[in-house]
């Protein structure tokens, strides 16, 4: 069986083709804003200017390699409106030209499924970092539950914040965990963890506040060092109620070393399996897409034109986990 997937929920449009054992072609176009964060509809314009290059190329692999595509799977929420449509838009026309099921898949199972696929993980508690979302999740009766969560902005969304206030780049991740290894002092940030979820919008301005006082790479590395310690507190507690024991870690912010590290010791600790898939399979890509929709079609859970709605706020809990 071979699928196309269609990803591009914020800043990466992605194409890939995959079977079941592997991804056989990726083609990316990635949204830098010229200036602040993503900015939805400029976001969305990116994707559809780079929407014909992006699964031309895709196509093109196919038709060289006389592949059948048996179904095209597009990413259906949750994310930004604008960008969503015009995925959406996309796949739908890919799927009535082909002739193949649309397959809509929810982003978050989508990156909890490439990282089960491109590791050895079996059955583990999935702590979920990136720009959007940050959730503590864990496999049971049929369905990814929710055990933790942020009550405001994602961890991803609160280090570029931060990095933005301080004049670094979007998406400022990669630079805080550089400028981070330099640091010589910790300096307290708010510590907020609410029964088992996490709040990070408070101490994003603190960092924000203390970095005009303080050396920036030691802001950078307390940052860093507190929501680590609460996102590792949630998922330690998350495993021992779930009773899993493997950590899978997933999405963008996951391709920082020094939260793979902390996890890395717990699960040390704690008699539990750590596992972290390649970098490229962290941050938003075309081949997760794929992949999700290869395992619906498997199942034989096709999405008709009639339901094939973006839905912007779609929950990785609403999602019959039927492959599993
Ligand atoms: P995603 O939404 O899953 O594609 O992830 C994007 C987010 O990952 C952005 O907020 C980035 O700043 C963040 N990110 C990427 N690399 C790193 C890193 N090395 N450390 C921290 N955050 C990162
Ligand atoms: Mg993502």
């Amino acid at each position: 069986m071979i699928i196309f997937g269609l990803e591009g929920t914020a800043w990466n449009l992605s194409a890939a083709l995959v079977d079941e054992k592997r991804v056989i072609a990726e083609k990316s176009a990635t949204y830098v804003p010229a200036k602040g964060g993503i900015h939805p509809r400029e976001a969305s314009q990116h994707h559809a200017e780079n929407m014909a290059k992006v699964v031309g190329s895709i196509l093109a692999t196919a038709r060289e390699q006389d592949l059948k595509i048996d179904g095209i799977a597009f990413s259906q929420g949750p994310g930004l409106g604008p960008c969503l449509r015009t995925v959406a838009t996309a796949a739908r026309m890919l799927s009535l030209r082909i002739g193949v099921p649309l397959l809509g898949v929810n982003h978050c199972v989508a990156h909890i499924e490439v990282g089960k696929w491109q590791s050895e993980a079996q059955d583990p508690a999935i702590i979920y970092v990136s720009g959007a979302n940050s959730q503590v999740l864990a496999l049971r009766r049929g369905r990814y539950r929710i055990f933790g969560e942020t009550l405001d902005i994602s961890i991803g969304n609160a280090i570029d914040k931060f990095a933005r206030s301080v004049g670094l780049a979007h998406p400022g991740g990669p630079k805080v965990e550089e400028l981070a290894r330099n640091a010589k002092q910790y300096i307290s940030l708010p510590y907020t963890v609410k029964g088992m979820d996490l709040s990070f919008s408070g101490m994003s301005t603190a960092a924000t506040e203390a970095a005009k006082k303080h050396d920036l790479a030691d802001v950078c590395h307390s940052l860093q060092e507190t929501a680590f310690a609460m996102l590792v507190e949630v998922t330690e507690r998350a495993m021992a109620h779930a009773e899993k024991s493997e950590v899978l870690l997933v999405g963008g912010v996951g391709a920082n070393k020094r939260l793979g590290q902390m996890l890395n010791t717990m699960c040390e600790e704690r008699g539990a399996k750590f596992h972290l898939p390649d970098r490229k399979y962290m941050g938003d890509n075309g081949s997760m897409i794929a992949y999700n929709g290869l395992l619906m079609l498997k199942c034989g859970i096709v999405t008709p034109i009639s339901e094939s709605h973006v839905r912007p706020g779609y929950r990785p809990d609403e999602v019959d986990v039927v492959w599993a």
